[in-house]
């Protein structure tokens, strides 16, 4: 079975994810967290995110793992917290525009989906990676609310920027998502709408269970 959850920057796709994954025994797969390694060995390498050609052979070479703790690899080096910077997201946004970054992730998040039933979460997964998902979410909500637990997050984790900062990376990370012309963010057709505006993490969770027990 194969779950995809899509939706904008801070709708709080992560956490639902890590959710559900944990209630239904799925693997969950953060696909954005490849788009994430991804533009950080791009910044490291200096690679311009025109540069197709140089981008396809990045991507071709990286050798880009989850582990069982659903933590990410770049070959050696655990890049699971590298990439979670204000500068690493934007970074993630610009080369995921890239066709020769998205064809080149497109690939392994299909291979990865099908070992397992699975929780892909992302942008395309209901319209690009997963066309046929068993189910299909559009996880949203006001950019107020998606800015305030983003801030939250990040300064749990030290100086964050301000509310004002992160409520702007947020909107033009997914005006940047919605107008790419390739896999843009978008609610596939088929897609339920769940708008976390006003909802706890839980209840949220208890809607998409109840969504993913529809489709059995
Ligand atoms: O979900 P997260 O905020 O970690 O994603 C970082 C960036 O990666 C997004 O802003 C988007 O540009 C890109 N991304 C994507 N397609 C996906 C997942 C993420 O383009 N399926």
């Amino acid at each position: 079975m194969i779950i995809a959850i899509d939706g904008p920057a801070g709708a709080g796709k992560s956490t639902i994810s890590q959710r559900l994954a944990a209630r239904l025994g799925f693997v969950r797969l953060d696909t954005g967290a490849l788009y994430r390694a991804v533009g950080l060995a791009a910044t490291r390498a200096q690679i311009a995110a025109d540069d197709e050609s140089g981008l396809h052979s990045l991507v071709a070479e990286l050798a880009l793992r989850f582990d069982a703790e659903g933590r990410i690899w770049l070959g050696e080096e655990d890049v699971s917290e590298a990439i979670r910077t204000p500068a690493m997201s934007a970074a993630a946004s610009r080369y995921a525009a890239a066709p020769a970054v998205r064809a080149g992730l497109l690939d392994l998040q299909r291979r990865l989906a099908r070992q397992a039933d699975s929780i892909l979460d992302g942008r395309d997964i209901g319209t690009v990676v997963c066309p046929d998902a068993d189910v299909k979410i559009f996880l949203t909500a006001s950019v107020a609310e998606r800015a305030r637990r983003r801030h939250a997050e990040l300064a749990a984790k030290g100086p964050a920027p301000s509310l004002q900062e992160v409520a702007a990376d947020i909107e033009a990370r997914d005006k940047a998502d919605r107008e790419r012309p390739i896999a843009p963010l978008r609610q596939a057709d088929d897609a339920v709408v769940v708008d976390a505006t006003s909802l706890s993490i839980d209840e949220v969770v208890a809607r998409c269970a109840a969504l993913v027990d529809a489709a059995r």
